[in-house]
């Protein structure tokens, strides 16, 4: 069966960007044609990179129209596209049933990395997130998130550059919508398709444990960034109200597991806010709990999200912090801020979007 034919009750069109390649083959075959279509398909999407499947003329005109027939090559439309005067560059996209995505390119030093969201909206609520505000609509397809990435390495084509790192930290809870979430993952580390190496694929999440063991088992090749943010369960659980069902104990027992398993280092996700979870002690506190787990902590200075009552960590502040951490023995880095003035906060394009902002 063709993958996410349906799903929240709604029909969808068989989507050509969600299929593996194994599932592309066996989809091929049932529609009577040869296995190696799936491979010619396959090099039209993601190597040439056509945007219809009119342009794929080494496949027999009955089979274009068979497949323009039952299937849809691109589902997602670019409604807005800001860039910043730092070269981050942002979209927001909207679907075939007319919600609405963002996906972020940051230009660094080492390469082009690019932020796609995995579900429209999110329910897990965290305090300091705009993509929550709305709650969840729905889950994306693999290919909605494929088509994401797509987009943006056209984009980079004109400048014959490549996409080099994918992050799954857009709106949305990439283990919460698993599957898809994996499928995407397949099918751009495909060697026949993008080739973006597993290793430069960072998971997000905001701690679900089941999901995180589950991850561990596959000993996938990505990395996992686990959204922490605080050194007790009161203030966890004030800020991110996933910690009410899975707590740090049970959180930080996951991320052992996870290394144990993979032998891969954890990334955890601070996001250091003024006066709340900002001080030496927080410092203290963090680098005592990580201690033995293999991994690295990303500090982020928090976006302003108006809804909020946040203010930023001051400069010399968030550099104690990183101070006291490394004195202890833990790695940190403060994460660049990009794209301040074009609203590249996850969740705030389409907010603006929406009114809600
Ligand atoms: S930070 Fe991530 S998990 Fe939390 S509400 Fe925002 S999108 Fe959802």
């Amino acid at each position: 069966m063709a993958p996410e034919q349906k799903q929240d009750g709604e029909p969808r069109p068989i989507q050509l960007y969600s299929f593996r390649l194994n599932e592309l083959e066996d989809w091929v075959k049932q529609l009577g044609e040869p296995k190696f279509r799936a491979k010619q398909l396959f090099t039209w999407m993601y190597k040439k990179r056509v945007q219809a499947i009119s342009e794929m003329t080494d496949l027999s005109v009955s089979f274009r129209n068979k497949l323009e027939e039952i299937a849809r090559l691109s589902t997602i439309k670019e409604e807005m596209r800001q860039v910043s005067k730092d070269g981050t560059v942002k979209w927001l996209f909207s679907l075939w049933d007319g919600a609405t995505v963002e996906t972020v390119l940051m230009r660094h030093g080492y390469g082009n990395s690019v932020c796609v969201s995995t579900q429209v909206g999110c329910r897990m609520g965290c305090t300091f997130c705009a993509s929550t505000l709305g709650g969840l609509i729905r889950n994306l397809s693999a290919g909605e998130v494929v088509e994401q990435i797509l987009t943006v390495q056209r984009f980079l084509d004109q400048e014959e550059e490549r996409v080099s790192s994918v992050v799954l930290m857009g709106s949305g809870e990439p283990l919460e919508n698993y599957e898809p979430s994996m499928a995407f993952v397949d099918i751009v580390t495909d060697g026949e398709g993008l080739r973006i190496g597993a290793r430069h694929i960072t998971v997000s999440t905001s701690g679900l444990v089941p999901a995180i063991k589950r991850l561990a088992d596959e000993q996938r090749q990505i990395t996992l960034a686990i959204s922490l943010h605080a050194t007790n369960d009161e203030l966890r659980s004030s800020m991110m109200p996933i910690n009410r069902a899975w707590n740090i104990e049970k959180l930080l027992d996951a991320a052992r597991y996870y290394v144990e398993k993979t032998n891969r280092r954890i990334s955890f996700e601070y996001a250091l806010i003024g006066g709340v979870n900002d001080s030496l002690d927080h410092a203290e506190k963090l680098a005592h709990l990580l201690k033995g787990i293999l991994c690295h902590i990303n500090l982020i200075p928090v976006n302003y999200v108006p809804e909020r009552n946040y203010t930023r960590t001051p400069k010399d502040q968030i550099q104690a912090f990183v101070n006291r951490l490394a004195d202890l023995g833990v790695n940190a880095t403060v994460r660049r801020e990009m794209g301040h003035d074009i609203a590249a906060a996850c969740g705030q394009l389409r907010a603006q979007k929406e009114g809600r902002l």
